[in-house]
């Protein structure tokens, strides 16, 4: 297939032209090889697609659009690059054979849009693609570590969007599986319970140089719906997955870490047998299961629009008590406190918010933040709202405070900041994931996305920058 050529016509770039124009035969990517000096590594799963066919279908599954940004793990000789060089605002590829990489960054420079980095992909920090507005992985993955790659980019709470990988078959299976049968484990349940997961394309022959032993398949991942699963706390299902199906025929009631929780009252209310074992739950009730035995004691708090503030006013004066549906609708002045909690290397902790919250839902937020009870100081409240949100004990100091206005949602704001380097306790009523970020990370996240975060936070870290 005959590419445009996304430079200008004046600049001519043989080496780009060879690049887009592609290869179908196992002398040509033999060629590029010796040319470039590689011998293709097993350790590094060096098997190249040489169908082209097969590389449009795949960059065909990710439904690309000119507004995209692009991350192609293991780009290797461009197989799949070359499909979408031209075609997005922005294409990352990341090559950890350095070689490789000195390759495609000698073709590609100067062609707009794209970025080469020559790092692993296994340890590739994402978190700056949450200033991007659609994120699309793609990669016919290096079947050695291909599980570690799929977890660093699509773990919860993730930047991408969407994503479409080449695997060998064996772990598409252990993604597609479905209960009682040897493929389903931690795998799918983890992934399953974020992600849903097509399988699109078996390959029945071997498009690659070289051969490689075992046989592949395709996948896109896109995310759940956010009412697809009830909300439920990551850590506690992971802690439960993983113990369950340590030995998976062994019945779960031997496996698990209960608790104060009671087995037969739990199989009671999930309706499971008592003998049930770890291949027997579907994600489903995985998840039900996370939720029951978690000992969050908020876990399931509900908003309450009868809980009673206080009202100030404009000197910060109590002057009565009144309902927060009320206080909130008539945007009468009252207090609230936002903590910071930086970690040992100065990375600030940001919540996302639990969907189900009335106010800022699914948005990022302080590490913990929450309005004063009745007659509650600014410091307690602060020292609470850790404790409830985060699950922490820790004294915290006053970084400013924050006059009311529209942004703060009429709140009298004090921020205080603390260390502490996780992990945290989260109730998931409240807050569906965190994580830590650099500040200035934080600070072009919200330049190009203000729409990420709730209002409230971008005025404290304002005031935590100024
Ligand atoms: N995309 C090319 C294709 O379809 O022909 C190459 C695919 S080949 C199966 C895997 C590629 O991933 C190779 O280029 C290899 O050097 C690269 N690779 C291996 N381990 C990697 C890692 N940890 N991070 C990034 N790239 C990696």
């Amino acid at each position: 297939m005959i590419m445009e050529s996304p430079l200008p016509k004046t600049q001519s770039n043989n080496d780009l032209q060879e690049f887009l124009s592609g290869f179908n035969s196992d002398s040509e990517v033999v060629k590029i090889l010796n040319k470039i000096g590689v011998r293709p590594s097993k350790g590094l799963g060096q098997n190249f697609l040489i169908d082209t066919s097969v590389s449009e279908s795949i960059v065909d599954a990710l439904n690309i659009d000119d507004n995209d940004t692009i991350v192609e793990i293991g780009p290797g000789l461009g197989a799949l690059t070359r499909y979408l060089i031209g075609k997005v605002k922005k294409l990352v590829l990341v090559e950890y054979d350095r070689r490789i990489y000195e390759y495609l960054r000698d073709v590609l420079s100067g062609v707009d849009g794209v970025e080469v980095f020559h790092q692993d992909a296994v340890n590739f920090d994402v978190r700056p693609f949450y200033a991007e507005d659609a994120v699309k992985v793609i990669g016919n993955l290096p079947y050695s570590c291909g599980t570690e790659i799929i977890r660093n980019f699509l773990t919860f709470p993730s930047p991408v969007d969407s994503a479409v990988f080449m695997l060998q078959k064996e772990v598409v299976n252990r993604f597609c599986a479905v209960p009682r049968t040897k493929s389903y484990g931690l795998l799918t349940v983890i992934t399953c319970a974020y992600w849903n997961v097509e399988r699109l394309q078996d390959l029945t022959f071997q498009p690659f140089t070289p051969k490689p032993a075992v046989d592949s398949a395709v996948l896109r991942f896109s995310p759940c719906d956010s009412d697809k699963y009830p909300p439920f706390n990551q850590r506690v299902l992971k802690r439960i997955v993983k113990c369950g199906f340590h030995e998976r025929r062994k019945q779960l009631k031997k496996r698990l870490p209960l608790g104060d929780t009671d087995w037969s009252e739990l199989c009671k209310a999930m309706d499971l047998q008592e003998t049930a074992r770890a291949e027997e739950l579907s994600i489903n009730e995985w998840i039900n299961m996370a939720r029951f035995i978690d000992d969050n004691p908020l876990k399931d708090n509900p908003q309450m629009g009868n809980e009673l503030f206080d009202v100030v006013d404009e000197d910060d004066r109590v002057v009565e008590q009144m309902e927060r549906s009320h206080v909130h609708s008539e945007g009468l002045l009252h207090r609230a406190v936002h903590v910071f909690v930086f970690n040992k290397v100065g990375d600030l902790y940001l919540q996302k918010r639990s969907v189900l919250k009335d106010s800022s839902p699914g948005l990022w937020d302080s590490s913990a933040s929450g309005h004063l009870d009745v007659s509650e100081e600014y410091h307690c409240a602060a020292i609470r709202e850790l404790s409830e949100e985060l699950g922490i004990s820790l004294e915290v100091n006053l970084i400013c405070s924050i006059k009311p206005s529209e942004n703060t949602g009429w709140e009298f704001v004090r921020l205080y900041r603390c260390e502490h380097n996780g992990p945290f306790n989260l109730p998931y009523s409240e807050i569906a994931g965190g994580g830590f970020f650099p500040i200035a990370m934080i600070g072009e996240w919200v330049r190009e996305r203000p729409e990420d975060f709730a209002s409230g936070f971008i005025k404290c870290l304002n005031s935590y920058v100024d």
